[in-house]
C-alpha cells in the first residue's frame, strides 16, 4: 500500500477513535502516525490504543508510527464559589495560595514556582486567552494584576505566562510516570509539551536513552527564544499552534510557523503543523475554503506533517478529516507550483557523507529522469537526510529495524519497507529494485538510484550510491 502524497498525515486518538476498527478506518483513509494525548489517557487506555494500532500494522504490513503526547507543567487556577464569577475589564484581581473558594477578587493559584518567577509587566492569560491581566506586584505570596480583557471566569481554568520563565521542568511527576509507562510499551516517539529551554528537551532524552524520538513541541515565547537550540537537542519539532496563539498574539503564529518549519527543514528534523486544521470538522463533514488553504500552506511549506486534533480525537467525522487532509495534500502535491515553492527553501547538504550522497543521489535521480531513489537505512539517519532534500523522485528507506521504520513514518516523503540487511553488492541491487517494483514505485525496465553503506549492514556508513535498472 503507497501514499499517493510525501507530506504525513498524523491523527490524534479519543473516544471517536479509539476501537481497532475505526484506528484501521483511519489508516486506511490516510493516517500514517497516531497520536495519543497523555492528559487525556489513562495508561490502560494508552496500552489499549497501542496494542490496537500495532495490530493493524500487523494486519496491513506497514510501519505506523505511535506518538505518545505528554501533558506537561500545565497550569490552572483553583476553585471559584459557585463555579464562576465574571471579572470586569480595568478591575484589579489577585492570586494567592489561600486554600479557599475564588470571588470576584480574587483566586487560588495553586503552582509555588509562579510566585518564585513572576514580575510586575508580566501577563497573565486565563482560559485560552479569554482573560488577560497585567502583573502590578508579587510579594511571593500574591500577585496582583490589573484586568486587561475580562470576562467570565469558572473553576480551574488554565493559566498561561507568556512573558515568565518558570523554575518548572517540561517534565512534571505525572509526565515521567506516563513517560516510563509509554516507553515500556513501545511508542516510537514522546511529545514535550511547553518546553520552555533546552535543558528540558535534554532531560526527556536522558530519560528516554533513545528507546524513542523527542519531539519538542514549540508552543512557548521562551522556546522560541532557545529554538535553535532546541532544534539541534530534539529529534523533532512541532508547532503547537493552539498554546502558541494563546502565550503570543495569534497574527504572530503564521510568520512563527513558516519560521520553524524553515529551521527544522535545515536542520533536517521531521516538523509537524498542528492544531485546528479542519476544526470545523469535529461537527461538518466538509472543511471551510480557510481550513482547505490552511492544511496546503502546510504542504507547500514543506512540513513533514500535518496533525488532527480534535477532529479525529472527539469530532463526529475522523475518517472523512483524514480523508480531506490526504485529498488536499494529494491536490497541493500535484500542484505545478509545488516542486519550485518546496525547493526554494531547500538548504545546501552539510559536510557529510550522508549529506553529500542524498544530494548527489537526488541530482542523479533528476538529471536521468529516475523512478524513485531507495535508500538502505539502518538507524534512519539517512532516510531522514534524503527527505531533507525534498526531492521529487519517491523515497523508499529500507531498514532491518522495526523501530527505525515506525520513527520514520512520520518524515516526508519516505516510504519504509523492513527488509534483511543485504548479504552483498548484488543482493543490494536485486533487494532494493524487487521492492521498488513490488511497491509499485518503478516498473520494470525503468531505473532507480540506490544509496547504501560498505560494508554492508555497518550503522552511519552510507557511502556510495548505484543506479540499477529494475527487473522484476
Ligand atoms: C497545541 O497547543 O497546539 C497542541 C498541539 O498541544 P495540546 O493539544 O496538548 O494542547
Amino acid at each position: 500500500m503507497r501514499r499517493e502524497r510525501r507530506v504525513k498525515i498524523l491523527a490524534t486518538l479519543g473516544p471517536a477513535s479509539s476501537n481497532e476498527a475505526m484506528i484501521a478506518r483511519l489508516f486506511e483513509a490516510g493516517a500514517d502516525v497516531f497520536r495519543i494525548n497523555m492528559s487525556h489517557s489513562t495508561h490502560e487506555e494508552a496500552e489499549a490504543l497501542h496494542r490496537a494500532i500495532r495490530h493493524v500494522e500487523e494486519t496491513h504490513g506497514r510501519p505506523i508510527g505511535i506518538l505518545a503526547d505528554l501533558q506537561g507543567p500545565k497550569l490552572r487556577i483553583g476553585e471559584i464559589e459557585g463555579g464562576r464569577v465574571t471579572v470586569p475589564e480595568g478591575a484589579v484581581f489577585r492570586f494567592d495560595r489561600e486554600d479557599k473558594p475564588g470571588t470576584v477578587e480574587r483566586v487560588r493559584l495553586p503552582h509555588p514556582p509562579v510566585f518564585e518567577a513572576v514580575e510586575p509587566g508580566h501577563m497573565l492569560v486565563l482560559d485560552d486567552g479569554r482573560l488577560r491581566m497585567r502583573v502590578t506586584a508579587n510579594t511571593g505570596d500574591v500577585i496582583t494584576a490589573d484586568v486587561v480583557v475580562g470576562g467570565p471566569l469558572s473553576s480551574r481554568k488554565g493559566v498561561s505566562l507568556p512573558d515568565t520563565i518558570l523554575p518548572l521542568s517540561a517534565l512534571t511527576e505525572k509526565d515521567r510516570s506516563d513517560l516510563a509507562f509509554a516507553l515500556k510499551l513501545g511508542v516510537d516517539w514522546i511529545a514535550l509539551s511547553f518546553v520552555q529551554r533546552v535543558d528540558d528537551v535534554a532531560e526527556a532524552r536522558k530519560l528516554a536513552r533513545g528507546r524513542a524520538a523527542i519531539m519538542a513541541k514549540i508552543e512557548k515565547p521562551s522556546a522560541l527564544a532557545q529554538l535553535d537550540e532546541i532544534i539541534e537537542m530534539a529529534d523533532g519539532l512541532m508547532v503547537a499552534r493552539g498554546d502558541l496563539g494563546v502565550e503570543l498574539p495569534v497574527q504572530k503564529v503564521p510568520g512563527l510557523q513558516k519560521k520553524i518549519t524553515r529551521k527544522a527543514r535545515r536542520a533536517g528534523k521531521p516538523v509537524v503543523i498542528a492544531t485546528q486544521m479542519l476544526e470545523s470538522m469535529i461537527t461538518a463533514p466538509m472543511p471551510t475554503r480557510a481550513e482547505v488553504s490552511d492544511v496546503a500552506t502546510a504542504v507547500f511549506e514543506g512540513a513533514d506533517a500535518v496533525m488532527l486534533s480534535a477532529e479525529s480525537a472527539v469530532g463526529q467525522y475522523p475518517v472523512e478529516a483524514v480523508a480531506t487532509m490526504d485529498k488536499i495534500a494529494i491536490e497541493v502535491e500535484r500542484d505545478p507550483s509545488y516542486d519550485a515553492i518546496v525547493h526554494a527553501q531547500r538548504t545546501t547538504p552539510e559536510p557529510t557523507a550522508a549529506d553529500a550522497i542524498a544530494s548527489a543521489a537526488h541530482t542523479v535521480a533528476d538529471t536521468l529522469g529516475l523512478s524513485a531513489i531507495v535508500c538502505y537505512t539502518a538507524s534512519g539517519s539517512t532516510g531522514i537526510r534524503v527527505a531533507r532534500e525534498r526531492p521529487t523522485q519517491p523515497v523508499i528507506a529500507l531498514t532491518p529495524v522495526e523501530t527505525t521504520g515506525r520513527r520514520l513514518s512520520m518524515v516526508w516523503g519516505l516510504h519504509c519497507v523492513l527488509t534483511e540487511d543485504p548479504t552483498d553488492l548484488d543482493d543490494m541491487v536485486d533487494k532494493a529494485c524487487r521492492i521498488a517494483c513490488q511497491e509499485e514505485f518503478a516498473h520494470p525496465g525503468e531505473r532507480v538510484i540506490i544509496t547504501a553503506g560498505v560494508p554492508l549492514g555497518t550503522p552511519g556508513a552510507t557511502n556510495m550510491i548505484r543506479v540499477a535498472f529494475v527487473e522484476c
